[in-house]
């Protein structure tokens, strides 16, 4: 299986001759009649593949949502049944930090009528280390998007150990697409994402990072290709896109499009009056806090910025709700890591 492309050369299966799907940048590529893989450059990957949904239920699936979302006489327009290549990296990581925490506290200085609040800022320095074992999921493409790729990887990521050997019978009626990303390359990214993620969790604790070390050593490497539709269909003269988990047993719905409908434009309009309304009542309630000399002195300043805050929150909610045409539905949190054990 070594060297069997030359770049920009092969477009045929060497097996079978079936016409491959092959950019200039592929190094992993996979024959989706006979199962036959190349890389580019040399050496030895095996393809997994999880078992694909059928077609025809996958199709219902996509037609019977876009009708309860959108209406009786919406048509799909477009229905791509794809292996998209991800990469998943299981490693060893362990990260130590090395920071501070900053706190603000209040004390009461003076007595009597003099006594007031007073807030002081103290500095705890703060060090830990953590080691996790992770599965990363490493999207194989390096330039197409694909919607719903942040869900799309939260699903591989959960479901990589339903993968086995690529049975190419198996996925007839569906396209293979290429892998860009090698294995090397693969396991540099998800060091680096995991990377990015624990100096995101040390930020989310301390207020300042002197050091934050991440080590990471790789346990394995697989490439997968994972069943997704994607889909699109037309609405009121926009196009909308649909993306959907292929995989055998549960099928569903990742990521949509959805246009907004009227009553929903009415409904966020009235909420965005009631949100102005609320902050000049607001304020009349808060007025005559503004002059009471024992409250301190943040409590007077809250009581004077509460109702610009709040009207400001509810115009810009209102402008952008008035704006914007569609809304996306998630079915999952993006996640493209999950943590295996300590
Ligand atoms: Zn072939």
């Amino acid at each position: 299986m070594s060297g069997g492309l030359a770049e920009g050369v092969v477009e045929r299966c060497e097996r079978c001759g079936a016409v491959l799907d092959v950019s200039p940048d592929s190094v992993v590529v996979v024959c989706g009649y006979c199962g036959w893989v190349s890389l580019v450059g040399g050496g030895e990957t095996k393809v997994l593949a999880p078992d694909c949904a059928d077609v025809s239920a996958l199709r219902n699936l996509a037609e019977s949502f876009v009708r309860s979302k959108a209406g009786g006489n919406v048509r799909l327009r477009e229905l791509a049944f794809l292996m998209v290549p991800f990469w998943v990296v299981e490693l060893d990581t362990w990260t130590r930090y090395n920071g501070y925490v900053e706190e603000v506290r209040t004390r009461q200085t003076g007595v009597g009528k003099r006594s007031r609040m007073e807030s002081y800022r103290i500095y705890k320095p703060v060090r830990g280390e953590f080691k996790e074992r992770v599965a990363v999921a490493v999207y194989g493409r390096r330039f197409e998007a694909i919607f719903g790729l942040s869900q799309l990887k939260a699903s591989v990521i959960s479901n990589y150990g339903r993968a086995h050997e690529l049975n190419p019978q198996a996925i007839r009626g569906w396209s293979a697409i290429s892998s860009e990303l090698g294995e090397s390359e693969a396991v540099e990214a998800a060091k680096t994402r995991v990377s990015e993620e624990h100096r995101a969790r040390v930020e989310s604790m301390t207020s300042k990072i002197f050091d934050c070390y991440t080590t990471a050593n790789p346990l394995s490497s697989r490439l997968l290709i994972y069943p997704v539709v994607e889909a699109r269909y037309e609405w009121g003269g926009k196009s909308y896109r649909i993306c959907i988990d292929g995989l055998k047993d549960s099928p569903r719905i990742l990521a949509a499009e959805l246009p907004l409908t009227l009553r929903t434009r009415v409904a966020r309009a009235l909420l965005t009056v009631a949100g102005v309304a609320g902050a000049i009542l607001l304020a009349l309630m808060l007025q005559p806090l503004v002059g009471v000399e024992e409250l301190p002195e943040e409590l007077r300043l809250a009581a004077i910025a509460a109702a610009p805050i709040v009207s400001f929150v509810s115009g810009v909610v209102g402008a952008y709700s008035a704006t914007i045409v569609q809304r996306v539905m998630r079915a999952l949190k993006a996640r493209d890591i999950m943590v295996l054990g300590g």
